[in-house]
């Protein structure tokens, strides 16, 4: 072995001790440097013979040559290592990871599905129906002829001359009544529409769930009965339901729905949700009125009912203590995740 072979076995140890480029460089000048050991046997040429100075030189440019192959690929390892420990810093193992975002159920369609779950358990079906619908089932089937000043409220967004989005879900009792004999037991939960301008209780568009019970011997303790039961699905087992006289013309006799303030159970007159009356108003109801079971087919001197319809938006505000009925179409994260 002669001293460049040796040389280059020492270049190539101390070229793979090398940890990092500033020590590589190091290795680099001390063999291949301006005063480097290289440059050191490249002038002890001169003191060779002169017929022996080509293959001296000749045997030096291809140890040099080698050594750069073996500096060239060390720098390429160094530079991977580099890579790599810059992106282990990077990954701190002990910081709290992103919390994966979670939908949740929105609070009107959770009280749908509350107050619709309470009616199964009680042999009611779900019934689902067109957004759509003719004149006909969203007034004349429901005692509100051409002209009747009930429709001045409902009648607003025509499709065209004869069909319009509904102004209340009773175009399903219609439709159920018309397809089976009584005793009918559903209610039907859905989108409405109507011309109202949009305020702290008000949309033009909401949600209905109203109900209907149709069979021989149907009165109005039956419907308070079923109602305090659905309150207190939805609010707590202390509600109470109170019905104040009203006028719809699709039931006779009719009656505007209240329960006791879930906030406070009327035991304060500085509640903000109820004014301090203690009870709130959840929607009408009433006694099936003669003439609709008539235009169904159904015989009133046989057979009676009761129908309710309430705002689920309305139910959703007194159960979540919401002010302003418009944060429920807000989509506002931060609303909703308190909800949830
Ligand atoms: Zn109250």
């Amino acid at each position: 072995m002669n001293d460049l072979e040796r040389l280059q076995m020492r270049f190539e140890a101390a070229v793979q001790a090398a940890r990092d480029e500033t020590a590589l460089e190091e290795v680099r000048a001390a063999f291949l440097g301006r005063s480097g050991e290289i440059n050191a046997i490249r002038r002890s040429i001169g003191r060779l013979a002169p017929a022996d100075r080509p293959s001296a030189g000749k045997a030096i440019n291809d140890t040099v040559e080698r050594m750069e192959t073996v500096l060239g690929e060390r720098q390429t390892v160094l530079a991977a290592l580099d890579v790599q420990r810059k992106l282990e810093e990077r990954i701190d193992v002990t910081f709290p990871a992103t919390q994966p975002q979670v939908g949740s159920i929105h609070p009107v369609r959770r009280v749908i599905e509350d107050a619709c779950a309470y009616f199964e358990r009680h042999g009611f079906a779900v019934v689902l129906g067109p957004e759509v619908e003719p004149a006909y089932y969203n007034f004349d089937a429901l005692n509100i002829p051409e002209g009747h000043p009930a429709r001045e409220a409902l009648d607003s967004f025509w499709i065209d001359d004869t069909l319009l989005l509904r102004p209340h879900t009773s175009p399903m009792q219609i439709r159920t009544m018309q397809l089976h004999k009584p005793p009918i037991a559903i209610v039907a939960p859905g989108k409405c529409y109507r011309r109202d301008a949009v305020d702290a209780r008000h949309l033009f568009q909401f949600h209905q769930i109203e109900g209907l019970l149709v069979a021989e011997g149907i009165h109005f303790g039956h419907l308070k009965g079923m109602l305090a039961g659905l309150c207190r699905a939805l609010y707590g087992p202390y509600q109470r339901v109170r019905f104040r006289p009203s006028f719809f013309p699709f039931t006779e006799p009719s009656a505007e729905v209240d329960t006791t303030c879930p906030k406070c159970q009327g035991k304060t007159t500085a509640c903000s949700m109820c004014g301090g009356a203690g009870w709130i108003e959840l929607g009408g109801a009433g006694m099936v009125h003669p003439n609709v079971l008539r235009e169904v087919g159904y015989d009133p001197e046989i057979v009676s009912g009761w129908a309710f319809g309430f705002g689920a938006e309305r139910l959703a505000l007194a159960r979540y203590e919401v002010d302003d009925i418009r944060r429920f179409i807000d989509s506002d994260p931060d609303f909703l995740e308190q909800l949830a």
